[in-house]
């Protein structure tokens, strides 16, 4: 009768795409988003959608690229 299960559950990573509102950082599965979706289809994400950290945007030619310290770089998409 041991109770340690536990360290195995929490050891897995899920694989949940974006955890984070990239426009306004708030949970994505909190509230809704619907704005921060049409100010995303003009502007570039302000926050990483999955460790929620600021990330360093720059505006290039093309459109942009958004960097997290963690995750790397993000570009857009057209
Ligand atoms: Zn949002
Ligand atoms: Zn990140």
């Amino acid at each position: 009768m041991t109770a340690e299960h536990d360290t195995l559950a929490s050891s897995a990573t899920p694989l949940v795409s974006a955890p984070y509102c990239d426009r306004c950082g708030e949970p994505a599965g909190t509230g809704t988003h619907e704005r921060c979706d049409a100010a995303r289809a003009l502007e570039p994400p302000r926050y990483c959608p999955t460790c929620r950290r600021r990330l360093v945007v720059q505006v290039v030619p093309t459109g942009w690229t958004a960097r997290c310290a963690e995750h790397g770089v993000s570009t857009s998409p057209n």
